[in-house]
Parts: C-alpha cells; structure tokens; sequence
C-alpha cells in the first residue's frame, strides 16, 4: 500500500467508510510498521471525540449480548458505535468468537456500527499497542462511543479494559463470581458495575454484596453504581446507557478523563518503544550481539548483568559497544 493510499484510506475513514475503517483495522492486524506509522500519524489529529468504555466480566456472563444490546441502545440516541472484541489469549485474529455473534446479528447491516474481534496475543508487543492503535482507528472515524469487549478476566484483560475512559463490570447472580473478580483485581477498576441475567435468582444480593465489598475498599470520589440488566431482553439498557453518560461527564469535569488518557498515552509509548528495542536485540544477534555475550555467560566468563551493561547502550543508540545496529522497519 502506498503512502497515498493510507491517507485516502484515512480520508474515507473519517467519512465513516465501512470498508476503509475495516482495511484500517486490518493494517492494525498486520504488524506493518512502516504503513501503520502512517496511518496512526495521519489518523491522531482526529481523535479524542469518541468515549470509551470496556466491558468485562467472567466468560458466559452476557458480555456479548450486552454490547450487542448496548449498541441498540446507543444507536437508538443516534451514536455512532464502534465495538471491539478483545481477546487478550488468544493468537487467532477475527475469531470466531464474540465480535462474529454480534457481526452476524442485528447489526450487521448498520452504517452507523463498526464492528471488529481481535486476538491480541501473537502480535509484536501483544495487546500493549494493537488495542490503543485499534480504538484510534474507530474514534477517527467518527464514533461517538467504542466499546472495548474482552474475553474473560485475567491479567491481561484488566489491562486491556484499564485503557477505557470508563469500565463496566458484569457479574451474574449465583456464580461466586464476586469473589473471582475480588481475586482478579477487578472490583478497583470498575466505574460501573452490572449485574446482568437479572431474571434469576440471587441478583439483587449479588448486587448487595458488590456494594458490600466496595464499602471495604478506598475511598473515590466516584461511587460505582451497580445496575441490574436482563441483556437477553434488552432491559436495563437504557440504565447503563445513563451511567456511562453520568461517568463521562464526571470523568470530563474532574479531569479524571484527561488522566486516564494520558496514561494511555502512556503504556502505548512504552509498548511501541520496548517494541523498537526488542527489534535491536534481534538485530544484534549477530557475532558481537547477544550470541556472543550468551556465550560468555554460558562460560561463566561474564555475568548477565554486566552482558546487559554492555547490550544496553548498544540497543539504545548509545553504542557504548560500538556495535551499530540497523533500526526496525519504520523506525
Ligand atoms: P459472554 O461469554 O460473557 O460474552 O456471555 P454471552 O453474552 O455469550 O452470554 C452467555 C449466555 O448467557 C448466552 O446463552 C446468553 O443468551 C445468556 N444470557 C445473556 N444475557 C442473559 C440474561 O440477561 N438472562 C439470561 N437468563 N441469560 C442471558
């Protein structure tokens, strides 16, 4: 793809071109540097409009169809809506999981949706980047919300919902999920709690031990709410459509917002630069790089403390080893 390719793609994007935001998504995929370098450059003066919000919450507990009816709820205010479904586990891309249920459904056909499913595991720098890179691609394009889905609640799922400029949640009744989100960490980042299949028993004192829990825990200046949904029947939307908007006004007014996405900003940095020096280390397993230094701690002729001390300034430019090593593609 050449160069004006990628700013006609970027150009239709913003227009809110179907299959120009999914090429965009594609390239996201692709692990092209060079082109999505461009992209991102041509794409990041348009950002900033879309709000954010991540949904998560233990596998079966209608993440799935409560983006799906989130996003009916939303269209029905007239938002334009972007979903991505994360799978932080996974090295499949565009799998057959959550993102194709909800592409094949209802939405489907809708100009106004965006959808995409991604498996974030396999990329270079994992999930780190291509996510923010993602949410970039569908806030340039005009989408007043993206919802970021993932699948299940691990580590790597917290840190995928932590970009969020407000997180949801799920837990159902019954299913001592409450305790595994406590043990998940997850219960701190929640800015809004659900608990969906709201139609069985146990929700309203799954609900009441969720504010117990959230009583023994600091102090914020945000109390999470804690809705009650039937996502199944679409009921309690409009609820959680509410809250998102109340969390987001709070979010804008106290600066919180503003935080958050600086520490986006933040972890993307990191995760592009630490993608740039795994690149050098690459590049200096070569006979006077890493090989070489393996060998000599192998022998025991060298510690690998002092073979970082001497691979450090050699990956970072500083060329303390007075090795030069050619930079990544787009570097
Ligand atoms: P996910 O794995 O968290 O994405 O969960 P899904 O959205 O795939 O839902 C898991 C199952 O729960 C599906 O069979 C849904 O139909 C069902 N489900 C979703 N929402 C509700 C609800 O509000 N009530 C009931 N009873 N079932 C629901």
């Amino acid at each position: 793809m050449a160069r004006l390719d990628v700013l006609d793609l970027v150009e239709r994007a913003r227009g809110g071109d179907q299959r120009a935001v999914g090429r965009l998504l594609s390239l996201v995929e692709s692990g092209d540097v060079a082109r999505l370098r461009e992209a991102t450059a041509a794409l990041a003066p348009h950002t900033g409009h879309a709000h954010v919000v991540g949904l998560t919450g233990p596998p079966g507990v209608g993440k799935s169809t409560t983006t799906s009816a989130l996003v009916t709820a939303l269209r029905k205010r007239g938002d334009r809506v972007g979903v991505l479904a994360v799978d932080p586990s996974s090295p499949f891309s565009g799998g057959a999981l959550l993102g194709d249920r909800i592409r094949m459904g209802e939405h489907g056909t809708d100009e106004g949706v965006f959808i995409r499913s991604m498996a974030t595991r396999g990329h270079l720098g994992g999930l780190s980047w291509a996510t923010p890179a993602a949410l970039r691609v569908l806030d340039a394009a005009g989408c007043d919300t993206v919802l970021v889905e993932t699948v299940g609640v691990g580590q790597s799922e917290v840190e995928v919902v932590a970009l969020a400029d407000t997180t949801v949640v799920l837990l159902a009744p019954g299913t001592g999920d409450g305790v595994q989100a406590a043990k998940a960490g997850i219960l701190e980042i929640a800015d809004v709690f659900v608990v969906n299949k709201a139609d069985r028993d146990g929700a309203a004192e799954t609900a009441r031990q969720i504010r117990n829990m959230m009583t023994f825990g600091e102090k914020r200046d945000w109390t999470p709410p804690v809705l009650k949904t039937v996502a199944a029947r679409g009921e309690g939307l409009d609820a959680l459509v509410d809250a998102l908007g109340e969390h987001r006004e709070w979010a804008r007014r106290t600066g919180e917002r503003d935080r958050r996405r600086a520490a986006r900003a933040g972890a993307e940095i990191e995760a592009v630069t630490l993608e740039r020096l795994r690149a050098r280390i690459a590049a200096l397993r070569g006979a006077s790089g890493l090989d070489s230094l393996a060998g000599r701690v192998a022998a025991g002729d060298l510690d690998p403390y002092a073979a970082a001390d001497v691979l450090v300034p050699a990956i970072s430019g500083l060329n303390g080893a007075g090795v030069t090593v050619a930079g990544p593609s787009g570097a």
